[in-house]
């Protein structure tokens, strides 16, 4: 499993959605739009995509 990453649009620093996956289930998914509810490097909420996405792990 691999914890899935974003870029916060805020800071820059990559945190944690948290959300675990399997590569290749990651790989598969559509993921059109997820929302993280308090980020946390600024608290703030982000809509991110899979492509904003980074796999760490
Ligand atoms: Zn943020």
């Amino acid at each position: 499993m691999a914890k899935v990453m974003i870029k916060c649009p805020e800071t820059g620093k990559l945190v944690s959605a948290g959300i675990w996956v399997d590569k290749s289930t990651f790989e598969k998914a559509q993921m059109p739009e997820n929302t993280l509810g308090h980020c946390p490097a600024c608290g703030k909420k982000h809509t991110w995509t899979k492509n904003d996405a980074i796999l760490e792990g």
